[in-house]
């Protein structure tokens, strides 16, 4: 009996702060199978307009085309011939995302999620940890701090909304480290 059989798929996720790297890392993994000839397909929220709707684009600028959708259905749909599946700002989507990664796993696929584990306040952002649990191999990049140099695993929202999604860059973020992170206000949400 072969030891590993070649219809199985599987789920990876590369969670962490802004500006920690997961969509680079999420374009490296991507191109390398594009390279390799594999079918490629790439999914972001339509959401997330910041650079490009028509690209995944990372903060060093690289970037590669991508599908934007409005749920994660659309993407079920879109990927059926793909064999590698790339989705970024992952934590964009409603908790439909994991049964719809489950599924594209089962069929087979490579599935690459890239996505905040955390919000602006140091909480879980679902359904980052809900796929963390489920899958097979996990990526949790760190950035630097903008304050002191340590590896920075927090989002510092350095403006004053209170509402938890606010597309922006460095403009609206940095990242800090446990140490110079400071926890907003608590306020309405
Ligand atoms: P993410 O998708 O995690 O937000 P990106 O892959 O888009 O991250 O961007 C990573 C790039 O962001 C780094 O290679 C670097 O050029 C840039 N960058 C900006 N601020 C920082 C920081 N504080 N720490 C590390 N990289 C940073
Ligand atoms: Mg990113
Ligand atoms: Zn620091």
């Amino acid at each position: 009996m072969n030891v590993i059989n070649r219809d199985c798929g599987w789920i990876e996720v590369v969670c962490g702060p802004m500006f920690s790297g997961k969509t680079e890392e999420l374009i490296r993994r991507l191109r390398r199978a594009q390279i390799a000839k594999q079918r490629v397909a790439i999914f972001k929220p339509k959401i997330d307009d910041r650079f490009s709707t028509d690209h995944i684009v990372s903060h060093s600028e690289a970037r590669i085309p991508s599908v934007a959708v409005d749920t994660p259905q659309e993407i079920e749909e879109l990927a059926m011939e793909a064999q590698v599946i790339g989705i970024d700002e992952a934590q964009f989507f409603d908790e439909s995302l994991v049964a719809v990664c489950e599924a594209l796993a089962d069929a087979g696929k490579r599935v690459i999620v890239a996505g905040l584990d955390t919000d602006f306040r140091t909480k879980p952002f679902e359904p980052i940890p809900q796929l963390l649990a489920r899958a097979e191999y996990i990526t949790k990049a760190l950035a630097i701090c903008m304050q002191c140099g340590n590896p920075a695993n927090r989002t510092q929202r350095i403006t004053s909304d209170s509402r938890k999604v606010v597309v922006g860059a460095s403009d609206i973020y940095e990242a800090r480290c446990r140490n110079c992170y400071e926890p907003p206000d608590e306020e309405d949400e």
